[in-house]
C-alpha cells in the first residue's frame, strides 16, 4: 500500500521535532520516521539547557534567543515543562574574574544581558552556592531548562493531536528517492520533500556524504542525583571557569589566554578529558551532572570512573547539595565538527540533510529549522 505526504521527517531527535513543526505549522501534511520505538540518541540524553550564552555573539546567539522563544511558545501549548532560570558562570581564581569583567563590559555591544554578581548577589541567586573562594559571578537571565525526557517524549504526541502530523516510530528510513521512500519494514510512501535529521546514524542514509563531511564523534559522561528533597532548588544553571573556556562566547575576550594556560597547568586531567563541570535541576528535583568530551579514538563502549570522580570532585567546589546520591550515569553522542554549527546537504533536488554538529541542539534547532522554513517558505503563520 502507498501512503502519501508532502515532507517526510527522517529522526525523532529535537532537529527532526523542530522541522517536523516548522513544517506543519506553515500547513503542510508530515510524517515523521523515527527508528526506535521512541528516541534514544543525543535528544533525550542530554543536560536540557538551552544556552544562549554559549553562542557565538551575533546570527548565532541571535538564533539562540529565538530558539529560546519557541521553547517558551511551544512549552505552553504542549505542556511540556521549562523553567526560565538563566545561569550562572562562578568564578574562583583572579583569571577567572579577569575574564567575566572583560566580558560584562563588551556584552551590551555584543548583544548580550548579562550582570556581574558579587558573591552576596550570586548567593541570592543560587542560595546552595559555596562561597569558599567564590570571587564574583556572571548573571545571564537567557537560559532556559527542559527536561529532555519529557520534552522529546511529549512533543511528537504534541504535533500529531495539534497539527495531524503522522508519526511512524519504530520505522527506519532505508532509501530515499523522490518522490518513494522505503522503510525496512517495506513500507512505500510518496513526499514531496524529505528532511533527514539522523543525528549520529551516518550508516543508514547518504553515508558517503557522511564519510566526507569532516564530522567527529563525541562522547559525554552524565550523572543525576536522586530528586532533593522538601522542594529543595538550585535556583539557576551553574558553570564555572572550566566552562568559561569550553563555549566559544568568551573567545573574544584576550584574557581568556592566561585562564587556559593556568587551567592546562592546575587541571590537565579535566583539560585532557574534555571536561568542564555545570549543573542543573529539573522539574522532578533531580540535579544534573556533567560532562566530559572524548572524541573519536578515545571513545570506549564503557564509562569511565574516574571522569565522573573528576566532575563530582570539582563540583563540591561549586554548590552545597543536600543530597549526592546518585540515581543515574550514562552517557551520550553528538556529532562534532571543528566549525560547522549546522550541517547541511542536498543529496538531490527536495531532499534536505541537517545535522547539528556544533554540540548544542537543544538550544539552537528551533532557530535553524525556523530559519530555514521561513527562507524558502516564508514566515509561519501566528498561531491563532
Ligand atoms: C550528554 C549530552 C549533553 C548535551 N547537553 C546539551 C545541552 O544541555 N544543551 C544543548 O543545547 N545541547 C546539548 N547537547 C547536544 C544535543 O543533545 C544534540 O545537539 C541534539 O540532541 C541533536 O539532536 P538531533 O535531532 O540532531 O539528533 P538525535 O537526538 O541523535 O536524533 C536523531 C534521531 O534520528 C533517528 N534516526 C537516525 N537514522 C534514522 C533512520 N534511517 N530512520 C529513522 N530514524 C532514524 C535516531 O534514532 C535518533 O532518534 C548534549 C548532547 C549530549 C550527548
Amino acid at each position: 500500500m502507498k501512503q502519501h505526504a508532502d515532507v517526510a521527517v527522517v529522526g525523532a531527535g529535537i532537529l527532526g521535532l523542530a522541522h517536523a513543526w516548522a513544517a506543519a505549522r506553515r500547513g503542510r501534511s508530515v510524517v515523521l520516521f523515527e527508528r526506535d520505538a521512541r528516541a534514544q540518541s543525543a535528544s533525550i540524553r542530554n543536560f536540557g539547557m538551552v544556552w544562549p550564552i554559549g553562542q557565538t555573539a551575533g546570527r548565532l546567539h541571535q538564533l539562540a534567543l529565538r530558539s529560546r522563544a519557541s521553547w517558551l511558545e511551544l512549552a505552553a501549548s504542549a505542556q511540556v515543562w521549562v523553567d526560565p532560570c538563566g545561569s550562572l558562570h562562578l568564578a574562583h581564581a583572579p583569571d577567572e574574574q579577569a575574564v567575566l569583567e572583560e566580558f560584562v563590559a563588551r556584552a551590551p555591544s555584543l548583544g548580550f544581558d548579562c550582570q556581574f554578581l558579587s558573591p552576596a548577589e550570586t548567593q541570592r541567586r543560587c542560595p546552595a552556592v559555596n562561597l569558599d573562594q567564590l570571587r564574583c559571578a556572571l548573571w545571564s537571565p537567557t537560559e532556559l531548562c527542559v527536561d529532555p525526557r519529557q520534552a522529546i517524549g511529549r512533543i511528537p504526541r504534541w504535533l500529531h493531536e495539534r497539527f495531524g502530523v503522522q508519526l511512524l516510530f519504530g520505522t527506519v528510513v532505508r532509501d530515499i528517492n523522490l518522490p518513494t521512500l522505503h522503510t525496512t519494514s517495506g513500507q512505500v510512501w510518496t513526499v514531496r520533500q524529505a528532511i533527514v535529521c539522523s543525528g549520529m546514524d551516518f550508516q543508514t542514509l547518504y553515508p558517503d556524504i557522511y564519510a566526507n563531511a569532516g564530522i567527529r564523534r563525541c562522547k559525554l559522561q552524565m550523572m543525576r542525583t536522586i530528586p532533593q528533597s522538601n522542594g529543595w532548588r538550585l535556583g539557576t544553571h551553574l558553570a564555572s571557569g572550566l566552562t568559561l573556556c569550553h563555549y566559544p562566547t568568551f573567545q573574544v575576550c584576550p584574557t581568556l589566554t592566561a585562564l587556559r594556560q593556568r587551567l592546562a597547568s592546575e587541571f590537565p586531567e579535566y583539560l585532557k578529558l574534555g571536561i568542564h563541570v555545570m549543573a542543573s535541576q529539573n522539574h522532578l528535583g533531580e540535579v544534573v551532572i556533567g560532562d566530559s568530551h572524548e572524541y573519536d579514538e578515545a571513545i570506549e563502549p564503557f564509562d569511565k570512573t574516574d571522569i565522573d570522580d573528576l566532575i563530582i570532585t570539582y563540583l563540591r567546589r561549586m554548590v552545597h547539595l543536600p543530597e549526592w546520591t546518585l540515581a543515574a550515569r550514562w552517557h551520550g553522542l553528538y556529532p562534532k565538527h571543528p566549525s560547522l554549527p549546522l550541517f547541511v546537504a542536498e543529496p538531490q533536488p527536495g531532499v534536505m540533510i541537517f545535522n547539528a554538529p556544533g554540540g548544542s541542539g537543544m538550544t539552537m534547532s528551533f532557530g535553524y529549522a525556523e530559519e530555514w522554513w521561513e527562507r524558502h517558505f516564508g514566515p509561519a503563520p501566528q498561531p491563532g
